[in-house]
């Protein structure tokens, strides 16, 4: 596509978002949207950038019903100014240009490879940067961290700018600043915060939603994710399928106008069999949030922590150990609670049972729980296993499986329990799977505010895809009436 035909498009398109935002224009975009093809996939950005007011994107090739609605529009087509020769010249000969790169930190990095993609060849700075350990995330490179770099012509850094995200709630997002002052560096950190832009788009589920949702124009990573977001109404049945249609709202981070990285999904519905399922992303206390219906219930199988009674952790995960029963190294992968024998151990979460099994060397009495496609959880050490819990038997978060023992290899009665994420062992008290069945009032209410003008966003999607198109003969009149 050449230069102005870009332009045009990208100015039509800008039109045709403005246009959503205004009554009578809604018509027009009606019209449009009444396309099939369109109606596949329709992605509008709310930016509280100010240059992004509102933007259309369409994916999707225009048909020739399209093109005739389009053509109905009016464009507007903006000469580009033209700088003048000699202000080229001096662009490209200027000795004290300054041009900004940026990176991401990529995994094994290293500190001179990130200085070649930032076009920087400065060894006084690489220097500076080893000896400082506010730089440390820099020279040590962290993996993830958003590097930006102001540099002249003649490849020496005048700003570099480190951007480190809060790890926890209690932290706070802060940028670290290196600027060169002469022949020496300064260093110094303050806070910052993301410019975050709202992305919404819509389709109609072709093959997975995860597939649909990247043919719509969703960003493959937060594709990945909308299932999660429905995790629970999917583990209970919800079939996503063709002809289904879904909504999502999701975030794009900016610094100083440039594209970071994708925030969270923030809201989400699907229509299945003319029903509608809803997802709003909550503050619910831990560190990532979680996924919750206005009626404050989770939407993510939840798991229960601490899946016993009377407990407290007497090992930890760890990855090596020495054995108690045996001595000898080896990994040990689950943590153990130590309990009174006989205490009520319980599903972590709904799930069907996978194994039972004794193993004179090792678990003794155990069971294993496969919750979904992904995780799996072991009870181990028990002294005895709930009635009818045979291979195949669905439970309940929450029920009854057993009882607190120490068959097998252990010194004294604890729960030794796995938690596997596709079958690799995670720390169950340090994971972020989610663990809170409902919000807190106080919880609610912030969601039941802050979700309000995304259910007008979802509503307002929704309403779009859902007109039919109009038989052919009112079709023109209504275009004759518009002219
Ligand atoms: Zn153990």
């Amino acid at each position: 596509m050449s230069a102005p035909s870009i332009l045009a498009k990208n100015l039509r398109s800008i039109g045709q978002g403005l246009c959503l935002l205004f009554h009578g224009c809604v018509r027009s975009w009606d019209h449009a949207a009444r396309s099939p093809r369109r109606r596949l996939a329709l992605g509008i950005v709310f930016g509280v950038l100010p240059a992004s007011v509102a933007i259309a994107t369409y994916t999707t090739y225009p048909s020739d019903e399209e093109q005739l609605a389009r053509s109905q529009q009016i464009e507007v087509v903006l000469p580009l100014p033209i700088p003048s020769i000699d202000e080229q010249i001096n662009v490209v000969t200027m000795p004290s240009v300054i041009t900004t790169h940026t990176t991401v930190i990529r995994v094994n990095d290293t500190l001179g490879a990130i200085f070649s993609r930032l076009n920087i060849e400065d060894p006084a700075l690489q220097r500076f940067i080893r000896g400082q350990s506010l730089a440390q995330p820099l020279a040590t490179p962290r993996e993830g961290v958003y590097v930006q770099a102001k540099v002249s012509s003649d490849k020496k850094a005048h700003t570099l700018k480190i951007f480190l995200e809060a790890r926890s709630n209690q932290q706070k997002n802060s940028v670290i600043t290196i600027t060169r002052k002469g022949n020496r560096f300064a260093i110094k950190s303050s806070p910052f915060v993301y410019q975050t832009q709202q992305t919404m788009n819509a389709g109609i589920v072709t093959g997975t939603l995860i597939q649909s949702a990247i043919n719509a124009g969703v960003p493959e990573e937060i594709a990945q994710k909308l299932p999660l977001v429905f995790e629970r109404p999917i583990h209970n049945g919800l079939k996503v399928g063709k002809g289904d249609d879904f909504r999502i709202i999701y975030e794009r981070q900016f610094l100083d106008g440039d594209f970071v990285r994708n925030g969270k999904i923030l809201a989400a519905s699907i229509t299945h069999n003319g029903k509608n399922y809803e997802s709003f992303w909550a503050d619910d206390g831990s560190h990532t949030g979680g996924y919750y219906k206005l009626d404050g219930t989770s939407n993510r199988t939840t798991f229960i922590r601490v899946p016993v009674e009377g407990a407290r952790v007497t090992s930890s995960f760890m990855p090596m150990r020495r054995h108690p029963v045996t001595g000898v190294l080896r990994p040990h992968q689950g943590t153990d609670f130590g309990a009174p024998r006989g205490n009520k151990i319980f599903a972590a979460a709904d799930g069907v049972i996978s194994r039972r099994a004794y193993n004179k060397r090792g678990y003794g009495n155990y069971l294993m729980i496969k919750h979904d496609d992904a995780r799996t959880t072991l009870y181990g050490h028990m002294s005895r296993i709930a009635d009818g819990m045979e291979v195949g038997t669905p439970v309940k978060r929450g029920q009854v499986i057993g009882y607190v023992g120490a068959t097998g290899l252990a010194t004294g009665p604890h729960l030794h329990y796995e938690l596997r994420v596709n079958n690799r062992q995670v720390n169950p008290l340090r994971t972020s799977i989610p663990d809170k069945e409902r919000l807190t009032q106080k919880e609610q209410h912030k969601l039941l505010a802050e979700a309000r003008p995304l259910t007008t966003r979802l509503a307002m999607l929704n309403r779009i895809q859902s007109i039919k198109p109009l038989p052919q003969n009112e079709k023109v009149a209504q275009n004759k009436a518009g002219k």
